[in-house]
């Protein structure tokens, strides 16, 4: 893959090489495959569900505390005071399993996450859902960064409830909820790409209660296909049928229908098939993704951008600066983004238009001239 943003060489290499890591750390420690559905090994979070066959509480206190952008108007002015730049990179974090005990080098424990989610709050970042950032939909402060947060493979550490009904505080969602508690306008949402088992419930009511929380709560549940195959290697027939499944399973588990899709691995299927990890049917159900994921390894394009890929869309995944993540990992490219301000996406405030500096004109996509402020 180019590097279309200008961005270090060796991404491509990068992506290429955490796929393959990922393969092989994903079988190992899920154990999930086509053949078994045993998930093994290691004992699941202590965590206590929702109790059954009731709504689960919680949508008091943990409604996101979105921090309306205002109904601002954009003008030359203001974006200029701002630093806008909506034409500017947006980094997309992936996260796999969160766990108190690390088992590979993807994992990462709620500590680790709660640190990186405090930076950052304290750097302007404001989360947005991968589907907000796909269909261009950001809606957040003037000067504020969007980023998105995706958690891939639904494991137990992402979501559970607590014996009161709440997102368990150890979990992925239960510490998003308490940082945004501390640091007013960090929106508390995410992307959870889950599987034929969400977050490793075996019960269809105890998943349901869970999908259908994180969605009313402002998050973005989607497909990571029913069996998480690499898709690669796939017919167009199993991929459309390994999508279509888990888009049956979402809906009813209560998701709408998906609007992205993460690829198993990162794993691109072969170029006569690709078109079938974004559009497709399968006995009667029919997807159709603004935006289809990777798993490395550089910061995205803005989704205005002449360089936004949506079937191809890079992620970073979030790790120290340690051995394979010297260069391409979240502490990395966090770093690098706030040493270069200008390449970063800065919002104007106005979800309705599209403000950038003049130089970049060039490069926004035709149909959304309109909606350009150039100062
Ligand atoms: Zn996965």
């Amino acid at each position: 893959m180019r590097s279309r943003a200008g961005l270090p060489r060796g991404v491509a290499i990068a992506n290429v090489a955490l796929m393959i890591i990922a393969l092989f750390v994903f079988q190992r420690v899920t154990g999930h495959d086509d053949r078994t559905e045993v998930r093994p090994g290691h004992a699941p979070q202590k965590t206590v569900q929702g109790p059954r066959g009731q709504q689960p509480r919680g949508n008091g206190a943990e409604d996101p505390a979105v921090a309306p952008a205002g109904h601002v108007t954009a003008t030359k002015e203001s974006a200029r005071a701002a630093k806008a730049n909506e034409l500017g990179l947006v980094p997309v974090l992936m996260y796999h399993r969160i766990t108190a005990k690390r088992w590979s080098s993807l994992d990462r424990t709620p500590g680790q996450l709660r640190k990186e989610l405090e930076r950052l709050a304290r750097e302007g970042y404001v989360p947005i859902t991968a589907a907000e950032y796909v269909t261009g939909r950001i809606d957040i402060p003037a000067g504020a960064h969007p980023v998105v947060l995706t958690f891939d493979d639904g494991s137990p550490g992402h979501f559970a409830f607590d014996a009161a009904g709440r997102p368990a505080g150890r979990t992925a969602a239960g510490v998003l909820l308490d940082v945004a508690r501390r640091h007013p306008g960090f929106r508390p949402v995410a992307t959870f790409w889950i599987n034929r088992e969400p977050f490793g419930l075996k019960d269809p009511i105890a998943q349901e209660h869970a999908v259908t929380w994180l969605v009313r709560n402002g998050f973005e549940v989607a497909n990571h296909t029913y069996r998480h195959p690499d898709l690669r290697r796939l017919s167009r027939k199993r991929i459309g049928e390994e999508i279509a499944r888990q888009e049956r399973l979402l809906t009813r588990r209560g998701a709408p229908p998906s609007v992205t899709l993460a690829l198993p691995y990162g794993s691109l299927p072969k170029r006569k098939n690709q078109r079938v990890a974004h559009r497709g049917s399968w006995k009667g159900t029919r997807y159709d993704f603004s935006g289809v994921f990777l798993a490395g390894a550089e910061p995205a394009a803005s989704p205005y951008s002449t360089d936004f890929a949506p079937y191809r869309i890079p992620r970073i995944q979030s790790n120290g600066k340690g051995g394979e993540c010297r260069r391409w990992c979240s502490t990395y490219w966090l770093g690098w983004l706030s040493a270069h301000p200008s390449r970063r996406y800065t919002s104007d405030g106005d979800p309705d238009h599209i403000s950038i500096p003049k130089k970049l004109q060039g490069n926004i996509r035709e149909k959304l001239a309109k909606r350009v402020v150039a100062y």
